[in-house]
Parts: C-alpha cells; sequence; structure tokens
C-alpha cells in the first residue's frame, strides 16, 4: 500500500513500488502500523508493507455472522488468522491481513446476575451504578 499527501493505494503487485523511493517504510499494516502510516502520509511519502490481504468487500471480515469463520480457517501461509505460541508458551492468535489482529478481535461485556450479587452480599443499586 503505497501513501503520499492523504492518498491512499493498496497495491498488491510488488513490481509497481520496485526501484521508487519514500520518506518512510512502515512493516505491518496492523492496528499501530496502519494508523503510523496514515499520519505520516499527510506529510510524507509512505509505503506500507502488509504481509496480509485486504479486508475491504471480504464477507469473512466485514460481515458480523462469521466473526468465528477465521478461527475455524486457518492455515500456515494465506489465512486471515495465524496461530502462535508466545515466547512463555502460551497459544494464541494474531491477524494477516490489513487492519491486523484489530480486524480479528473482538469485546465482550457481561454482567452478573442478581442472585451472585445477593451471595456476594453486595448492594445491587452499587453494583448496577458501578457497571453503568
Ligand atoms: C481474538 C483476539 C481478541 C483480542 N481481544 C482484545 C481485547 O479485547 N482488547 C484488547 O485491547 N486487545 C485485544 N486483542 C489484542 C489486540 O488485537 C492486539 O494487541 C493488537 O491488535 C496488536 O496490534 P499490533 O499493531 O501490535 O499488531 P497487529 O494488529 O497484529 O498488526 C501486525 C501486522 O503486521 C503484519 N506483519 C507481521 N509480520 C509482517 C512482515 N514480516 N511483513 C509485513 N507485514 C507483517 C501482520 O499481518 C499484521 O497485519 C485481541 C486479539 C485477538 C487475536
Amino acid at each position: 500500500m503505497s501513501q503520499g499527501h492523504g492518498t491512499l493505494n493498496i497495491i498488491s503487485d510488488v513490481e509497481q513500488v520496485q526501484g521508487k523511493s519514500y520518506d518512510y517504510i512502515v512493516v505491518g499494516g496492523g492496528t499501530s502500523g496502519y494508523p503510523l502510516a496514515a499520519t505520516l502520509s499527510k506529510r510524507f511519502t509512505v509505503l506500507l508493507v502488509e504481509r496480509g490481504g485486504s479486508p475491504f468487500g471480504d464477507p469473512l471480515i466485514i460481515e458480523k455472522k462469521n466473526f468465528f469463520r477465521p478461527m475455524s480457517q486457518i492455515d500456515e501461509f494465506t489465512s486471515i488468522e495465524q496461530e502462535l505460541v508466545s515466547e512463555e508458551g502460551v497459544a494464541n492468535q494474531r491477524g494477516r491481513v490489513l487492519g491486523g489482529s484489530t480486524v480479528i478481535n473482538g469485546g465482550l461485556y457481561t454482567r452478573t446476575n442478581t442472585e451472585y450479587i445477593a451471595r456476594s452480599g453486595w448492594d445491587e443499586n452499587l453494583v448496577k451504578e458501578a457497571y453503568e
């Protein structure tokens, strides 16, 4: 992907950037790399190198009903999601796509039930207030 003065071009053919020079080259178009490149591109020419594909228009990524599907379609080299084991031995996944792990992550919001609150001896109103 190349950017210069606010414009964004997604390029999948390496030959199109071969021999060209840029003020900055950012490796990894993920959660941190993509906004970094976007910010730099306001004043400089930037080449953002991303090893994965583009998420735009991919139903596996943009349709909410498919949220868990990338997890079950993991391969070694090309899948949107990649399995890894950290240096401490913890199994995890990470994104292999423009947008990075943000493309595959998600947030959950839960509240406990009134039975649990009573059993814990908490004040139900305070708990409700704290949630809000
Ligand atoms: C399932 C899941 C749930 C999560 N839930 C939460 C949550 O609730 N709250 C929270 O704060 N965080 C959560 N995270 C973690 C969060 O998504 C990551 O910490 C964050 O996205 C990491 O950002 P990053 O920029 O460091 O890396 P990434 O966003 O992973 O970006 C790295 C990019 O670099 C690319 N890349 C890697 N190597 C190369 C290379 N050699 N050449 C070119 N490109 C390369 C990758 O393809 C990727 O696009 C979750 C993660 C996952 C997987």
